[in-house]
């Protein structure tokens, strides 16, 4: 059984990652400053003797003894890393020197949760790890997309100057309950206005591309990518379904029952335009791929913020 620490263990996928290492009988050290994280995804952990709970800034270094890494401390919604993007870009690049850091003193294995958007808008589909990415570094959404393309320098010249064992998935969007309900993100923010009989807000066309990953599926490529011997990644962890914003909007109308409207408004500033992994190496090098196809994932998170938004009520 391993020591892991889970930075942003307290946020939408960090809280499942926890939940699934203690179900393995592992210990979990979680450290989170609550910044987009909520007690209330962990408070269910709280009375397991195997979890502790540390509120902390990554930004700031942490003296701990442990085996795994899992760092996934960093607002991932636009409207949320857009709101302070000094603190985007420190969390992104403090954080990892210093989680890198911890792992170097320790000899820890340390994973970062790297992301779909270092390829920004790409020019090549489906985006293979091979892609070096097109991505604009003087935009709003350039202190995550740099942030993190600069962590993935990091942990890469970790590794070759002080042999640090590191591993490196690139996350492409992942929904599911948990999400906060301010989050912002495209699922969350449809499932939330058609329960709601609100309308969906489209921004561009609607045609705009994503391919939507569910959180279990995620947290079994997390782990398998952790025990992997020998690879070293970045791997793409996604779910290569393919769908419009639009196509998106339309079925979450439909499993709600909703009667709610989808009105547009003007395209977000360097929105990419097309999304999917290509997954073929996390097939080869973990034997993973998704389950969990849109629809039935989505039916789980309607039922879950149905229930979140009767408990506010
Ligand atoms: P989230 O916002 O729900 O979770 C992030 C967590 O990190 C929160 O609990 C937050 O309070 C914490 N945090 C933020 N800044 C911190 C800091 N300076 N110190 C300590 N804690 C801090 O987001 P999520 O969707 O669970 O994303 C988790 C990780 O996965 C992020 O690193 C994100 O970039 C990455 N990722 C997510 C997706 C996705 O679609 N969900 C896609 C690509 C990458
Ligand atoms: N989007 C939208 N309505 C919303 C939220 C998002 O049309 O209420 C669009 C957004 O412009 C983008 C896509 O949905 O084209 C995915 O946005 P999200 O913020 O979920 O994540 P991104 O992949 O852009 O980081």
């Amino acid at each position: 059984m391993k020591k892991a620490l889970v930075t942003g263990g307290a946020g939408f996928i960090g809280s499942f990652l926890c939940e699934r290492l203690l179900s393995e009988g592992h210990e979990v050290v979680c450290l989170d400053n609550f910044y987009t994280g909520s007690k209330n995804n962990i408070t269910h952990l709280m009375k397991n003797p195997r979890f502790e709970m540390i509120r902390h800034d990554i930004v700031e270094s942490i003296l701990l003894e442990v085996d795994w890494v899992f760092n996934l401390a960093c607002p991932a919604s636009p409207i949320h890393y857009q709101y302070n993007p000094v603190k985007t870009v420190k969390t992104s690049v403090l954080g990892a020197i210093n989680m890198l850091g911890l792992a170097k003193r320790v000899k820890a294995r340390i994973l970062q949760t790297s992301t779909s958007e270092v390829y920004g808008d790409p020019e090549i589909h489906p985006q293979p790890e091979g892609y070096w990415g097109s991505v604009n570094p003087i935009g709003i959404r350039s202190c995550y997309d740099e942030g993190k393309r600069v962590a993935e320098t990091l942990m890469m010249d970790y590794h070759r100057q002080n042999q640090v064992d590191i591993r490196l998935i690139r996350i492409f969007n992942t929904y599911g309950p948990r999400m906060h309900l301010n989050d912002g993100r495209v699922v969350s923010n449809f499932i939330i206005s058609a329960l709601k009989e609100e309308s969906l807000i489209i921004y561009g066309d609607g045609q705009q591309t994503r391919s939507f990953c569910y959180v279990d599926d995620l947290v079994d490529g997390i782990m398998k990518m952790m025990k992997k011997d020998n690879f070293i990644g970045p791997v793409n962890l996604g779910n290569p379904g393919e769908f419009t914003i639009l196509e998106l909007a339309e079925k979450v109308i439909e499993l709600t029952n909703s009667k709610s409207k989808i009105i547009q408004k003007p395209k977000r500033e360097d929105d990419p335009v097309r999304r999917r992994p290509d997954i073929t190496l996390a097939k080869k090098e973990l034997g993973w791929e998704p389950t969990i196809p849109l629809e039935s994932g989505l039916i789980k998170s309607i039922t879950y913020f149905k229930k979140a938004l009767e408990d506010l009520a």
